[in-house]
Parts: structure tokens; sequence; C-alpha cells
């Protein structure tokens, strides 16, 4: 596991632009922390770092949102939603076949949906109101070296 503090949102940001910069087609990032943790504000970077200029909103309400790119994002946002079921009837299993990177917000939510290799955030409050622990984990070989990445970028 690596534990990366982040002192601000912008720092935060900056941190998703560099995942997203290294980012390949069927990645996924899985995010989870509690309301206000800056999951939304990370996948903001991630998306700039996939080179994508639009908005990034929560789909809370949609599920998913999509965003076009050379390498697309789709954002999930799982926090509304009662069972696998629900995930599946909306489509959840093409997305990992589509070519693109799949963001998901409150992943822990399903755990039983998550893909075989993905690479866990984990987002707590730090110390201060604009400090942020992230705590990384990675589930299989590609999550790894996305985690080792970041890990020697950061450094
Ligand atoms: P979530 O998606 O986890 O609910 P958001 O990204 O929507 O969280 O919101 C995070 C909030 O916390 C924003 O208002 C942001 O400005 C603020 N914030 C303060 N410090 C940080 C930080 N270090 N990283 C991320 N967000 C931060
Ligand atoms: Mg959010």
């Amino acid at each position: 596991m690596i534990f990366v503090k982040t002192n601000n949102v912008e720092e935060t940001v900056k941190l998703g632009e560099l995942l997203g910069s290294f980012a390949q087609k069927g990645d996924c990032i899985c995010l989870d922390g509690d309301l206000g943790a800056g999951k939304t504000h990370l996948t903001k970077g991630i998306a700039i770092g996939l080179g994508i200029d639009e908005e990034i909103t929560s789909p809370t309400f949609t599920i998913v949102q999509e965003y076009e790119s050379s390498l697309p994002l789709f954002h999930f946002d799982w926090y509304r939603l009662a069972d696998e079921d629900e995930l599946y009837a909306m489509g959840f299993s093409d997305y990992g076949r589509r070519g693109g990177v799949m963001v998901i917000e409150w992943a822990d939510n399903i755990p039983s949906a998550l893909p075989k290799d993905y690479l866990h955030i984990r987002i707590s409050y730090g110390e201060s109101e604009d400090e942020r622990v992230l705590c990384f984990e990675a589930n299989g070989k590609r999550a790894q070296e996305l985690a080792k990445i970041a890990a020697e970028k950061i450094r």
C-alpha cells in the first residue's frame, strides 16, 4: 500500500492528472472515501490527464457519465445503487470491453461487481481542513504498475 498526502484540492487534481496521463485502455480506478473527501476532484484530474476538457460532475443520478477522448473516460458513481442487478441492468458488463478508462466512485458499495484488476484509492480527511490522505491499493498486475508509476513520479 502506498500513502500520499495532498495539502489542497489543486494537489489532488494534479495527482489525478498524473494518473490519467499514464492510464491505458481497460484500466479501472476505484475511489472510496466519505462525501467531500475528493473523489470527484481526483476524477477531474484524471480527465485532464486523458485530454478531456469537459467539466466533470458527479454522475450520482445517472450512475455513469461518458467523456469522449482518444481514451474515453467512463465515470461511475455507485452511491445510490442498491445492488448488482441494477448495475448490470444499465449495461455495466459492456464497459470493460469498450476500450476506455473506468473510474468508479463508491466502489465499496458493490465489491462483487469489480473487475479482476483495479487500482483502489481510498481518500480520508487529514489533520487540517484541506489535507487529504490517499491510500493506493493495487489489485492485480496492471494496477500494481499504475501505483508504481504514480509513486515514482510523486517522489
Ligand atoms: P467527493 O466526490 O469525495 O464527495 P468532491 O471532490 O466532490 O468529493 O469534493 C471535495 C471537496 O473538498 C471540494 O469542495 C474540495 O474543494 C475540498 N477539498 C479541500 N481540500 C481538498 C484536497 N486536499 N483534495 C480534494 N478536495 C479537497
Ligand atoms: Mg463525488
